[in-house]
Protein backbone atom coordinates (compact mmCIF):
# COMPACT_ATOMS: atom_id res chain seq x y z
CA UNK A 1 0.00 0.00 0.00
CA UNK A 2 2.86 2.68 1.12
CA UNK A 3 4.88 2.02 -1.72
CA UNK A 4 2.09 2.32 -4.08
CA UNK A 5 2.12 6.15 -3.04
CA UNK A 6 5.34 6.21 -2.97
CA UNK A 7 5.41 5.29 -6.56
CA UNK A 8 2.93 7.75 -7.09
CA UNK A 9 4.80 10.15 -5.39
CA UNK A 10 8.10 9.36 -7.37
CA UNK A 11 5.87 10.05 -10.57
CA UNK A 12 4.42 13.03 -9.66
CA UNK A 13 7.85 14.54 -8.78
CA UNK A 14 9.11 13.38 -11.58
CA UNK A 15 6.65 15.05 -13.98
CA UNK A 16 6.31 18.32 -12.26
CA UNK A 17 10.42 18.68 -12.92
CA UNK A 18 9.70 17.41 -16.68
CA UNK A 19 6.98 20.36 -16.62
CA UNK A 20 8.75 23.22 -15.07
CA UNK A 21 11.91 22.65 -17.74
CA UNK A 22 9.86 22.88 -20.66
CA UNK A 23 6.39 22.21 -20.86
CA UNK A 24 6.47 22.81 -24.78
CA UNK A 25 8.46 20.14 -25.27
CA UNK A 26 6.62 17.50 -23.09
CA UNK A 27 5.37 15.16 -25.65
CA UNK A 28 2.13 13.91 -26.01
CA UNK A 29 2.44 10.81 -24.46
CA UNK A 30 3.96 12.31 -21.09
CA UNK A 31 0.64 14.96 -21.19
CA UNK A 32 -1.38 11.89 -21.25
CA UNK A 33 0.25 10.88 -18.64
CA UNK A 34 0.40 14.01 -16.73
CA UNK A 35 -3.23 14.04 -16.86
CA UNK A 36 -3.53 10.25 -15.80
CA UNK A 37 -1.61 11.11 -12.73
CA UNK A 38 -4.01 13.66 -11.87
CA UNK A 39 -6.78 11.56 -12.64
CA UNK A 40 -5.28 8.58 -10.25
CA UNK A 41 -4.15 11.63 -7.40
CA UNK A 42 -8.09 12.78 -7.32
CA UNK A 43 -9.04 9.24 -6.74
CA UNK A 44 -6.04 8.20 -4.18
CA UNK A 45 -9.01 8.16 -1.43
CA UNK A 46 -10.93 6.06 -3.26
CA UNK A 47 -8.45 3.56 -4.01
CA UNK A 48 -7.56 3.64 -0.48
CA UNK A 49 -11.08 2.71 0.17
CA UNK A 50 -11.33 -0.08 -1.90
CA UNK A 51 -7.83 -1.12 -1.34
CA UNK A 52 -8.67 -1.31 2.59
CA UNK A 53 -11.71 -2.88 2.25
CA UNK A 54 -10.10 -5.98 0.00
CA UNK A 55 -7.61 -6.30 2.93
CA UNK A 56 -9.95 -6.15 5.58
CA UNK A 57 -12.37 -8.45 3.90
CA UNK A 58 -9.20 -11.06 3.15
CA UNK A 59 -8.29 -10.81 7.09
CA UNK A 60 -11.67 -11.80 8.19
CA UNK A 61 -12.04 -14.88 5.66
CA UNK A 62 -8.52 -15.53 6.96
CA UNK A 63 -9.94 -15.43 10.42
CA UNK A 64 -12.67 -18.32 10.29
CA UNK A 65 -10.57 -20.40 8.04
CA UNK A 66 -8.91 -20.69 11.73
CA UNK A 67 -9.82 -24.60 12.03
CA UNK A 68 -8.92 -25.42 8.26
CA UNK A 69 -5.02 -24.12 8.99
CA UNK A 70 -4.99 -26.02 12.37
CA UNK A 71 -5.47 -29.37 10.45
CA UNK A 72 -2.01 -28.99 9.77
CA UNK A 73 -0.77 -27.79 12.68
CA UNK A 74 0.71 -30.86 13.75
CA UNK A 75 0.65 -29.02 17.71
CA UNK A 76 -2.83 -29.54 17.94
CA UNK A 77 -3.28 -32.57 15.76
CA UNK A 78 -4.37 -35.41 17.66
CA UNK A 79 -5.78 -37.93 14.67
CA UNK A 80 -6.03 -38.01 10.93
CA UNK A 81 -7.93 -40.58 8.90
CA UNK A 82 -8.98 -40.54 5.22
CA UNK A 83 -11.97 -38.79 5.71
CA UNK A 84 -11.31 -36.63 9.10
CA UNK A 85 -9.15 -34.96 11.45
CA UNK A 86 -9.60 -34.46 15.09
CA UNK A 87 -7.38 -31.33 16.67
CA UNK A 88 -7.17 -29.73 20.20
CA UNK A 89 -9.16 -26.95 20.18
CA UNK A 90 -7.00 -23.69 20.31
CA UNK A 91 -9.04 -21.88 23.38
CA UNK A 92 -10.28 -25.15 25.07
CA UNK A 93 -13.30 -24.00 27.29
CA UNK A 94 -12.73 -27.21 29.57
CA UNK A 95 -10.16 -29.64 30.48
CA UNK A 96 -10.68 -31.85 27.12
CA UNK A 97 -12.16 -30.07 24.39
CA UNK A 98 -11.41 -31.34 20.57
CA UNK A 99 -12.81 -30.67 17.47
CA UNK A 100 -13.80 -33.60 14.99
CA UNK A 101 -13.57 -32.06 11.20
CA UNK A 102 -14.09 -33.59 7.96
CA UNK A 103 -11.42 -33.57 5.30
CA UNK A 104 -14.11 -32.54 2.08
CA UNK A 105 -14.77 -29.00 2.33
CA UNK A 106 -18.10 -28.63 4.33
CA UNK A 107 -18.97 -25.63 5.35
CA UNK A 108 -21.14 -26.46 8.15
CA UNK A 109 -23.48 -28.78 9.72
CA UNK A 110 -26.08 -27.01 7.48
CA UNK A 111 -24.58 -28.04 4.27
CA UNK A 112 -24.80 -31.88 5.79
CA UNK A 113 -27.29 -33.74 3.51
CA UNK A 114 -28.68 -37.04 3.39
CA UNK A 115 -25.90 -38.35 1.15
CA UNK A 116 -23.72 -37.25 3.59
CA UNK A 117 -24.78 -38.92 6.99
CA UNK A 118 -21.90 -42.01 6.64
CA UNK A 119 -19.42 -39.30 6.67
CA UNK A 120 -20.95 -37.87 9.65
CA UNK A 121 -20.69 -41.14 10.92
CA UNK A 122 -17.49 -41.73 10.75
CA UNK A 123 -17.08 -37.94 12.28
CA UNK A 124 -18.69 -39.09 15.36
CA UNK A 125 -17.00 -42.59 15.60
CA UNK A 126 -13.36 -40.41 15.44
CA UNK A 127 -15.30 -37.88 18.49
CA UNK A 128 -15.55 -41.45 20.50
CA UNK A 129 -12.34 -42.99 19.92
CA UNK A 130 -10.84 -39.42 20.99
CA UNK A 131 -12.37 -40.54 24.75
CA UNK A 132 -11.49 -43.93 24.52
CA UNK A 133 -7.77 -42.92 23.74
CA UNK A 134 -8.10 -40.18 26.70
CA UNK A 135 -9.46 -43.46 28.92
CA UNK A 136 -12.38 -41.68 29.82
CA UNK A 137 -15.79 -41.95 29.88
CA UNK A 138 -18.59 -40.71 26.96
CA UNK A 139 -20.68 -39.91 29.86
CA UNK A 140 -18.38 -37.15 30.74
CA UNK A 141 -18.49 -35.30 27.58
CA UNK A 142 -20.84 -33.40 24.85
CA UNK A 143 -20.72 -34.55 21.52
CA UNK A 144 -22.14 -32.27 19.16
CA UNK A 145 -22.57 -28.68 17.13
CA UNK A 146 -22.67 -25.43 17.92
CA UNK A 147 -26.73 -24.26 16.25
CA UNK A 148 -24.40 -20.77 15.69
CA UNK A 149 -20.80 -21.92 14.16
CA UNK A 150 -18.63 -19.06 14.17
CA UNK A 151 -15.89 -20.76 12.15
CA UNK A 152 -16.09 -22.44 8.59
CA UNK A 153 -15.93 -25.66 8.32
CA UNK A 154 -18.04 -28.51 9.18
CA UNK A 155 -16.42 -29.25 13.08
CA UNK A 156 -17.98 -31.77 15.90
CA UNK A 157 -16.98 -30.45 19.62
CA UNK A 158 -15.56 -32.95 21.60
CA UNK A 159 -15.65 -31.53 25.05
CA UNK A 160 -15.64 -32.58 28.97
CA UNK A 161 -18.49 -31.21 30.92
CA UNK A 162 -16.27 -29.86 33.79
CA UNK A 163 -16.30 -26.57 31.72
CA UNK A 164 -12.54 -26.02 33.88
CA UNK A 165 -10.87 -23.47 31.64
CA UNK A 166 -9.21 -20.50 31.66
CA UNK A 167 -10.78 -19.62 28.28
CA UNK A 168 -14.20 -19.96 29.37
CA UNK A 169 -14.80 -16.63 29.79
CA UNK A 170 -18.48 -15.23 28.93
CA UNK A 171 -21.98 -15.83 29.25
CA UNK A 172 -22.42 -16.23 25.54
CA UNK A 173 -19.28 -19.21 25.92
CA UNK A 174 -21.38 -21.03 28.63
CA UNK A 175 -24.64 -20.68 26.82
CA UNK A 176 -23.51 -21.73 23.45
CA UNK A 177 -22.66 -25.42 25.41
CA UNK A 178 -25.33 -25.62 27.89
CA UNK A 179 -28.71 -24.72 26.56
CA UNK A 180 -30.68 -25.42 23.12
CA UNK A 181 -27.33 -23.27 21.18
CA UNK A 182 -25.85 -27.15 22.08
CA UNK A 183 -27.22 -29.62 19.57
CA UNK A 184 -26.15 -33.58 20.70
CA UNK A 185 -24.77 -35.60 17.45
CA UNK A 186 -27.59 -38.13 18.21
CA UNK A 187 -30.24 -34.93 17.44
CA UNK A 188 -28.58 -33.64 14.47
CA UNK A 189 -28.36 -36.92 12.87
CA UNK A 190 -31.72 -37.73 13.65
CA UNK A 191 -33.13 -33.99 12.23
CA UNK A 192 -30.84 -34.91 8.97
CA UNK A 193 -31.81 -38.34 8.42
CA UNK A 194 -36.04 -37.28 8.99
CA UNK A 195 -35.77 -33.76 7.19
CA UNK A 196 -32.60 -34.14 4.55
CA UNK A 197 -31.01 -31.77 6.49
CA UNK A 198 -30.75 -29.44 9.62
CA UNK A 199 -33.05 -26.40 10.01
CA UNK A 200 -31.32 -22.90 11.33
CA UNK A 201 -32.40 -22.03 14.40
CA UNK A 202 -34.54 -18.84 14.52
CA UNK A 203 -32.44 -15.71 15.08
CA UNK A 204 -34.64 -13.85 18.16
CA UNK A 205 -34.54 -17.42 20.27
CA UNK A 206 -30.40 -17.64 19.66
CA UNK A 207 -29.92 -14.54 21.10
CA UNK A 208 -32.37 -15.30 24.03
CA UNK A 209 -30.59 -18.94 24.33
CA UNK A 210 -26.98 -16.91 24.42
CA UNK A 211 -28.41 -14.34 27.54
CA UNK A 212 -29.77 -16.79 29.65
CA UNK A 213 -29.31 -17.25 33.17
CA UNK A 214 -26.26 -19.00 33.89
CA UNK A 215 -27.74 -22.42 35.55
CA UNK A 216 -24.78 -24.75 36.66
CA UNK A 217 -24.91 -28.51 34.17
CA UNK A 218 -24.28 -30.68 36.94
CA UNK A 219 -26.54 -29.44 40.21
CA UNK A 220 -29.19 -26.68 40.14
CA UNK A 221 -27.12 -23.92 41.13
CA UNK A 222 -27.53 -20.67 39.25
CA UNK A 223 -24.47 -18.69 39.27
CA UNK A 224 -24.74 -14.75 39.20
CA UNK A 225 -22.01 -14.05 37.18
CA UNK A 226 -18.99 -16.23 35.31
CA UNK A 227 -16.68 -15.76 38.31
CA UNK A 228 -19.41 -17.22 40.85
CA UNK A 229 -20.03 -20.12 38.26
CA UNK A 230 -16.18 -21.02 37.86
CA UNK A 231 -15.68 -21.04 41.40
CA UNK A 232 -18.75 -23.14 41.68
CA UNK A 233 -18.02 -25.36 38.65
CA UNK A 234 -14.72 -26.31 40.78
CA UNK A 235 -16.82 -27.08 43.83
CA UNK A 236 -18.03 -30.35 41.53
CA UNK A 237 -14.65 -31.40 40.12
CA UNK A 238 -13.11 -31.78 43.69
CA UNK A 239 -15.92 -34.14 44.66
P1 LIG B 1 -17.84 -22.74 16.82
O1 LIG B 1 -18.52 -21.75 17.69
O2 LIG B 1 -18.58 -24.06 16.79
O3 LIG B 1 -17.52 -22.24 15.44
O4 LIG B 1 -16.48 -23.07 17.56
C1 LIG B 1 -15.23 -22.88 17.02
C2 LIG B 1 -14.21 -23.44 17.99
O5 LIG B 1 -12.93 -23.33 17.38
C3 LIG B 1 -14.13 -22.71 19.32
O6 LIG B 1 -14.28 -23.66 20.36
C4 LIG B 1 -12.74 -22.07 19.32
O7 LIG B 1 -12.14 -22.10 20.59
C5 LIG B 1 -11.98 -22.92 18.35
N1 LIG B 1 -10.94 -22.25 17.58
C6 LIG B 1 -10.94 -20.98 17.12
N2 LIG B 1 -9.85 -20.76 16.36
C7 LIG B 1 -9.17 -21.94 16.32
C8 LIG B 1 -7.97 -22.35 15.67
N3 LIG B 1 -7.28 -21.52 14.89
N4 LIG B 1 -7.55 -23.61 15.85
C9 LIG B 1 -8.24 -24.48 16.63
N5 LIG B 1 -9.38 -24.14 17.27
C10 LIG B 1 -9.84 -22.89 17.11
ZN1 LIG C 1 -23.39 -27.23 40.31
Amino acid sequence: MIWLLWLFRVFEVLLTRAHGLSLRNISAKWKNLLVHMTILKASEPYILTFLYRMMSSAKKSSWNMGLVNSMHDPALLFISTDLGVVIRDKYPKARHHFLVLPKSDIPSIYHVKRKDLSLLYELHLLAVNVIEILGMKTDDFKIGFHALPSMQRLHLHVISTDFISSCLKTKKHWNSFNTELFLDYEYVRNEIEVNGSLRRIDKQKASELSAKELKCNQCNHVASNMPNLKSHLLVHSKR
